[in-house]
């Protein structure tokens, strides 16, 4: 058979590039390493009908609306606001860090008007560099290093086995801090969880007359067999260019299920544990579709160096070889024979909606040109 485009992976980025490919006329294969589509967010119903997301907890979420668009046209959201709390010398504590925490820990009563004033006192008690160099800091200058050092300061060693010095001040801006009550995880326009799971969606994105999807086969094995104008390519960057600028960190998780006979294990479905056990955190996954069972299955997650590749490690050693290898990218694009797309190839700590953004600009440029 032939092809037109070829896809590399069938997660996030390559669905969304699959699919507006063939909605275009393009005939598009999709080759995909693991035995399953949807990558990092493929999920499953387990034996107590509880949906469990296979590589860790996933919430959708989004200010954009030509994504949240996109992403309804192949599934049906449940609506649900994420809610985190971390467990901080003995209580659980609404995280990110908002009024709330704050009147808890410190035991005092202030009104959101007051927080910031609050704040301002723990940070001019408080050392770092100003402005800002790393990940430390950021939060250091936000809310001084008390807090720092209850919420944030070892969940970061754990999570990335680094001093937060070492790590970019944009790992620190994933996580707001909050003047007012709102105990949301995050504060976007559109939220939710696929009704159905994010496997199936993603199935209903490739699901197109135009594509066909090889599953459990490496591309680099195959690359020769398949001649096409257009490789969009979402594997890991380094492994792409035979890692000539040396290899490129990615951390991964060991993901811990246990299931227990009782309703529920914790309140929300994911709790934080910055300093103490050797998990960062555990999720209760039956929160995020309010699925009904007598039983409950939680997952426990701790870091770990290499394996699967989940995560991206900002360092500045990683961000310097990064620039190299995105030079080669552009070279790339600019042939108009390659797009680079997705967390691990363009070496970025992309959320889900960011990822079909991106995705979607880059091969609607392409086919414009
Ligand atoms: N973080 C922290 N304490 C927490 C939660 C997060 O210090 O309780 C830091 C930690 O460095 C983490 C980063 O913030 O890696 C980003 O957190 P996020 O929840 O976005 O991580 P992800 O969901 O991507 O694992």
């Amino acid at each position: 058979m032939s092809f037109d485009i070829v896809v590399v992976g069938a997660g996030l980025s390559g669905a969304t590039a699959a699919r507006i490919l063939a909605e275009s006329g393009k005939r598009v294969l999709v080759i995909e390493k693991h035995k399953h589509i949807a990558g990092h967010c493929h999920d499953y119903k387990n034996e107590n009908g509880i949906t469990i997301h296979t590589y860790g907890p996933h919430i959708f979420h989004t200010n954009n609306k030509d994504v949240w668009d996109f992403v309804n046209r192949f599934t049906e959201f449940h609506y649900y606001q994420h809610k985190v709390l971390s467990y901080v010398e003995g209580k659980l504590l609404p995280f990110p860090i908002n009024r709330d925490t704050l009147c808890e820990v410190f035991g005092v009563n202030i009104a959101t008007y007051e927080v910031e004033e609050f704040l301002e006192k723990e940070v001019k008690k408080s050392k770092f560099n100003n402005p800002p160099k790393n990940f430390r800091d950021v939060v250091v200058s936000q809310v001084g290093e008390r807090l720092y050092e209850m919420f944030f300061k070892n969940y970061t060693i754990k999570q990335w086995e680094r001093d937060p010095e070492e790590l970019s001040p944009e790992v620190a801006k994933r996580i707001p801090i909050r003047t007012n009550r709102d105990d949301r995880y995050f504060s976007d326009k559109y939220q939710g969880i696929p009704k159905h799971g994010y496997t199936k969606m993603v199935e209903n994105m490739l699901n197109h007359e135009n594509i066909a999807i090889l599953t459990g086969v490496d591309y680099f094995e195959v690359r020769d067999l398949f001649k096409s104008e257009l490789t969009v390519y979402t594997g890991e960057l380094d492994r792409f260019f035979d890692y000539v600028y040396g290899k490129l960190e990615y951390r991964s998780l060991r993901l811990e299920l246990k299931t227990y006979d009782k309703e529920y294990y914790q309140p929300v479905a994911v709790v934080n544990y910055p300093n103490d056990y050797d998990w960062t955190r555990i999720t209760e996954y039956k929160h995020f579709l309010n699925e009904k069972s007598e039983k409950t299955t939680v997952c426990f997650e701790y870091p770990l160096a290499s394996a699967e590749p989940y995560y991206i490690v900002m360092t500045q050693d990683n961000m310097e070889k990064r620039e190299k290898y995105m030079k080669e990218v552009e070279k790339l694009e600019e042939s108009g024979e390659y797009i680079f797309v997705g967390r691990l190839a363009e070496y970025k700590y992309y959320n889900m909606d960011q990822v079909i953004e991106v995705s979607k600009e880059k091969v609607s440029k392409w086919l414009k040109e």
